[in-house]
């Protein structure tokens, strides 16, 4: 009976995953996320029911598009099949299980899921424009919301930790629009600190704290190297200081979807 509910869970999963392709490619693009007919990048032709099917269309279709045989990218499929396995290691490490029915657990799980799509979007769609989408992020500051009205009803911690955290969300916000309507430019800190607190909110301190330090600890390491490389070749062109371009969303997301996965294993 386990096994079934898992594989529910799994195809849960890869259902999700290819709604995030799809929301990673169309969100930046401005096209409808609901009502537009998913279709061929290459040809427009309208994919039919069983070219919607996560995973096994893929299979199916051999890695091509129905019509104009276009080849289909396989991290599309990857990244269906890595989600699934990211809901069944999220809901094993939570023991969801058939036989001892857990209220608790199952709607930790569900605002699990709920986060991971902000999370999820985030960090595709910084990895590709290096902005963080304002609209994903309301999202994350809604489901955030959402998550401290639950734990005011259940009181089972003190929410004195979150009200701080929301405050601090709400100076960002007012800082945000201040700066948009001063300069009129992208504003990525204040992007990436409104998600830093999303991450607060929606993941234990220890394991946003860790994200943060240890992507910041590999960018500096791989800074390291690239210096160090550089001194050694000085045939090389000079190493210029790339600290600007570095995706901080995309990377903070990264780790933090790894260490939430990690906290339920090895701290509980
Ligand atoms: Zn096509």
């Amino acid at each position: 009976m386990n096994t079934f509910l898992y594989i529910i869970i799994f195809i849960m999963g890869t259902l999700f995953g290819s709604f995030y392709t799809l929301a990673v490619y169309r969100i930046p693009r401005k096209i409808d996320i609901i009502r537009t007919h998913s279709f061929c990048p290459n040809c427009n032709h309208k994919l039919g029911f069983f070219e919607l099917i996560p995973v096994l269309s893929y299979l199916f279709l051999g890695g091509k598009c129905k019509q104009c045989k276009q080849k289909i990218r396989p991290r599309y499929f990857i990244l269906e099949i890595l989600s699934g396995l990211t809901f069944v290691l999220i809901a094993w490490g939570l023991k969801i299980n058939v036989y001892h029915f857990n209220l608790e657990a199952i709607i930790r799980f569900a605002f699990i899921i709920l986060y991971l799509v902000a999370i999820f979007l985030i960090a595709g769609i910084d990895k590709e424009y290096r902005k963080i989408e304002k609209s994903v992020l309301y999202y994350g500051i809604v489901v955030s919301c959402s998550y401290i009205i639950y734990l005011c009803i259940m009181a089972q911690t003190s929410i004195y930790r979150y009200v701080m955290y929301l405050v601090t969300l709400i100076i960002l916000l007012i800082l945000d629009s201040e700066k948009q309507i001063q300069e009129a430019k992208e504003s990525y800190l204040f992007e990436v600190l409104m998600l830093i607190v999303v991450m607060l909110i929606n993941t234990d301190m220890v394991v946003t704290v860790a994200s943060i330090l240890i992507t910041l600890l590999a960018i500096g390491i791989t800074k390291i190297i690239y210096y160090l490389k550089n001194t050694f070749n000085k045939a090389r062109k000079e190493h210029k200081d790339r600290m600007e371009i570095y995706k901080f969303g995309y990377l903070f997301s990264l780790t933090n979807i790894i260490l939430l996965i990690a906290e339920l294993y090895f701290i509980y």
